[in-house]
């Protein structure tokens, strides 16, 4: 019997399992390289960091690592669809090579499962007079008659943004837990049950963190359980991690506590009229904090909104009135079940919101978000280190961090700090792709800087030059949408080719056409940056406007500068620089996706040669033929359209 380390060698030989079940396999050796370094931290409980780069293939590698050690295995990936490709593809290709018995499982967050209790409300609740919401879900009720998992994300024509699905999952705060009548039933619970008893189980970060900060119960026993967990994606945990180890509440939270109190009046104790009045005065006054922002949306210091009068008597009131319906709510306690769990939710969301009337605490930062319909109220605190450090040390747990885009001017030092995580092993793995013979960087002579009113209109003209040249094939990521807006208006009469858009259609349903077209441009932002894997002819030229420096107007980024300041340490190469040079290499990673790819990457942003800061940009880009001469570009474009 070989020893796992054996095995896993021998599973990536060119003669071994992936060989005999994948046609084409080709032998990496720095999968093999990651594989072995995961097999060999796993006996120990050790951690690793892994920068993989681009076609290193990290996923089989940890993959068959985590298999062939026995280890009962969390995965945790960025988001859900690459939760589902993950699973749905990747798993059952290595399951299959290693043809090994093995219990699996996908689990996703709380909002993906039908809540059969709230579904019946809804229904005695009747239709609401928007068509649209009717139609959605009268969609979700049919489904619902059938589905074995009760995962909506398999409802057939019903828009992943639909307005119905809220009314129909549960949050922390609503569910009943072991009260409710469907206990036995519910999706959500036998998903966990099914998590339990899995080997391996592939959930999301949101998920993994909310559970870690024990914001939601369930999930959590499975980490103690768990002997390896292995973060893909590893490069985003920061942010998220940041959202979940804070506080948030939205006036959403606190509306449906007030409909759920109210319905309970309707339904069962008709003669308590006092708790109508109460819970409709909450309604009314969180609504009324939501209309002090503007009604486009808004985000901000909540410290600074509190000193407006508006708003901070808006929130007083709002105050008072969570404390009138606590003392209502608890003359009639012991008279309704769901009652008294109105009651504990109040409870919850009281002590909640007093967190936000001490906005001005140390190492925090307290900030709000008001979209159309709600305002969110946050803490975050400025630093995750010593809540994930907190958590691990308990753990026996081996931990893998894993991404292509971990480092920053050569160095883990930054992601590590992030983390809080020392006694750390590291591993750097080099793309076996051939950048100088696969691939050429512009950043084009002549251009004015991105703070030069003419800038815009050379930064058009350059993308029409080379989208002429290429004949397409053009992906165009931008670091705003004001910035989109502007491109697609000027683009829109000067290319003859089709121009996709951000935001006219699904992200899929745009890589899905783009790909297709072969001679298309998308212009893109935001969740453009990351996982679009392009593969062949259809993409040939990537250009990204500017460094994407994060927005200075974001709460959470303005609070860790002040921080950085009133440590003595300057912000911007601290915080700022390490966060764009992570983001540029994410965008630059969209060109090159398989070996036999070839294209070209332009930066229209000269600063990344004028400014000192540059140079770390330039250092962290892969190892491509560079030059600052747009002929040359066109010349390399026209030849590889040909
Ligand atoms: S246990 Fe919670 S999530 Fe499940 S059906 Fe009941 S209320 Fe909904």
């Amino acid at each position: 019997m070989k020893s796992v380390q054996g095995q896993i060698a021998n599973a990536f030989s060119s003669d071994g399992a992936l060989a005999k079940a994948i046609d084409g396999y080709q032998e990496r050796q720095v999968q093999t390289t990651m594989a072995l370094a995961i097999g060999e931290v796993v006996p120990n409980q050790e951690k690793l960091v892994v920068e993989a780069q681009t076609g290193t293939g990290k996923t089989f590698a940890y993959l068959i690592s985590a298999i062939l050690s026995g280890a009962k295995t969390i995965v945790s990936t960025g988001t859900k669809a690459l939760q589902e490709q993950l699973y749905y593809k990747d798993l059952p290709v290595v399951r299959e090579a290693l043809n090994k018995p093995l219990k699996t499982a996908l689990l996703k967050g709380r909002s993906n499962y039908l809540c059969i209790e709230r579904l019946k409300k809804q229904q005695a609740e009747g239709a609401s007079g928007n068509e649209q919401l009717a139609h959605d879900l009268g969609q979700i009720k049919r489904w619902s008659a059938h589905t074995v998992s009760g995962d909506l994300g398999e409802v057939p024509g019903v828009n992943e943004s639909s307005f119905a699905f809220p009314l129909v999952t549960s949050t922390a705060d609503n569910c009943s837990g072991r009260k409710c009548k469907y206990y036995d039933d519910c999706y959500l619970l036998r998903a966990r049950r099914k998590a339990m008893e899995a080997d391996l189980i592939v959930v999301n970060h949101h998920l993994f963190f909310a559970d870690m900060a024990l914001k939601d119960t369930g999930f959590g026993e499975l980490i103690p359980e768990s002997e390896l967990v292995i973060f893909d994606e590893a490069h985003q945990i920061p942010d998220i991690a940041c959202g979940y180890f804070g506080q948030s509440l939205s006036t959403r939270t606190l509306k449906e506590l007030a409909s759920d109190v109210a319905y309970v009046y309707y339904s069962e104790l008709k003669d308590t009229k006092q708790l109508l009045k109460a819970a409709q005065i909450v309604e009314r006054c969180s609504d009324q904090l939501r209309l002090c922002f503007s009604h486009q949306g808004e985000r901000g210091n909540w410290h600074e909104a509190l000193k407006r009068q508006d708003i901070h008597n808006a929130f007083e009131q709002l105050s008072v009135n969570l404390d009138f319906l606590y003392q209502v709510i608890k003359i009639s306690l012991g008279r309704s079940d769901t009652l008294d769990n109105c009651f504990e939710r109040l409870l919850e969301l009281k002590t909640r919101f007093d967190l936000f009337k001490q906005s001005d605490k140390l190492g925090f930062s307290f900030w709000f978000e008001a979209n159309r319909l709600h305002l969110q109220l946050n803490i975050s605190p400025l630093s995750i280190a010593d809540k994930f450090t907190e958590h691990m040390k308990d753990l026996k747990t081996a931990w893998l961090f894993t991404s292509a885009t971990l480092k920053v001017d050569d160095s883990f030092e930054h992601f590590n700090q992030q983390l809080g995580l020392t006694d750390v092993k590291t591993l750097s793995l080099a793309s076996p792709f051939d950048y100088q013979q696969q691939s050429m960087f512009c950043v084009p002579r002549y251009l004015p800087e991105p703070a030069n009113p003419q800038y815009i209109d050379a930064l058009a003209q350059t993308i029409s030059v080379l989208t002429q040249a290429s004949n397409g094939g053009v992906l165009i990521l931008v670091t705003s949408f004001s910035t989109l807006n502007r491109l697609q208006a000027m683009l829109s009469t000067q290319l003859s080719q089709q121009l996709l858009v951000q935001g006219s259609d699904s992200k899929q349903n745009l890589l899905k056409q783009f790909a297709n077209d072969g001679h298309a441009v998308l212009l893109a932002t935001a969740s453009f940056w990351e996982g679009v894997d392009i593969r062949g002819d259809a993409l040939r030229c990537v250009i990204i406007d500017k460094l994407p420096f994060a927005s200075p107007d974001d709460p959470l980024l303005k609070a860790r500068l002040d921080d950085k300041r009133k440590q003595g340490i300057e912000g911007f190469d601290a915080v700022q620089i390490p966060q764009a040079v992570i983001a540029l290499k994410q965008g630059a990673g969209r060109l090159i996706r398989d070996q036999q790819d070839r294209g070209v990457l332009v930066l229209c942003d000269t600063r990344i040669i004028s400014r000192p800061y540059g140079r770390v940009f330039l250092q962290s880009l892969p190892d491509m033929k560079r030059t600052r001469d747009i002929k040359q570009v066109i010349n390399y474009l026209e030849n590889i359209s040909a």
